[in-house]
């Protein structure tokens, strides 16, 4: 993928995370009933119904971004809304005037979002949370400047590093009361925000 990361890309992928969160539902429900309450795809599956309805053609990546989040934050609800919000938000700051973001630009973007969730919910790796997707799928794009390359491995190390929460004790959020409980249940947030990263490597790979 020669374009980079567009309005028109970028779009296209809010779609495609839409359909997908709405098919995978019960899934990420069936996640959170193990170790939270059970709402986690009914929550995405929500939020990003209303995301896509409420896009309109933003001029930019900064401003597609702003959207999203406003609209995370305003459905989506529960412990992940304010969260999966603030990430489209500070990466819509970090997106500044770019129309374009090549794999430099968005290793900027998508590491802003992570220092954005990190600092919003003090999450650290490890505690079983999106973080834990989020975080290696940040390390994997740098020093990578093929779009499709980058993309790629990202995705792949945010599958990765959600699988590897089953073997965690969780320190936030609802999973954090279980305790040892939670060892062997995958995290519900990690499987999501890998599913969004997924999602743009299937778009724009
Ligand atoms: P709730 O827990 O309020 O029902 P959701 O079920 O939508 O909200 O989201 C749960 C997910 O939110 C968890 O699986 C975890 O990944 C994420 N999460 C919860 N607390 C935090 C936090 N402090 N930092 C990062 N992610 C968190
Ligand atoms: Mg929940």
């Amino acid at each position: 993928m020669s374009g980079g990361l567009d309005v028109a890309v970028l779009t296209a992928w809010l779609g495609r995370v839409a359909v997908r969160y709405a098919a995978e539902q019960g899934y990420l429900c069936d996640l959170d009933a193990a170790i939270g309450d059970g709402d986690h795809g009914a929550n995405l599956a929500r939020g990003f119904t209303a995301v896509v309805a409420k896009l309109g053609q933003p001029a930019s990546p900064a401003a597609l971004f702003k959207s999203v989040g406003m609209t995370l934050i305003g459905t989506v609800g529960g412990a992940s809304g304010p969260l999966y919000g603030t990430l489209f938000i500070d990466m819509g700051k970090a997106a500044g005037e770019s129309t374009t973001l090549d794999a430099a630009s968005w290793a900027k973007v998508l590491a802003a979002g992570l220092a954005g969730v990190a600092a919003r919910g003090k999450a650290q790796p490890g505690d079983k949370t999106m973080i834990d997707a989020l975080t290696p799928a940040v390390q994997a794009l740098q020093g990578e400047t093929d779009l499709t390359a980058a993309l790629t491995a990202s995705a792949a190390a945010a599958v990765h590093g959600a699988e590897a929460t089953k073997k965690l004790i969780a320190h936030k959020g609802r999973a954090s009361y279980l305790g040892e409980r939670a060892i062997g249940h995958q995290d519900p947030g990690a499987t999501s925000l890998a599913m969004l990263l997924q999602g743009l490597a299937s778009e724009a790979g």
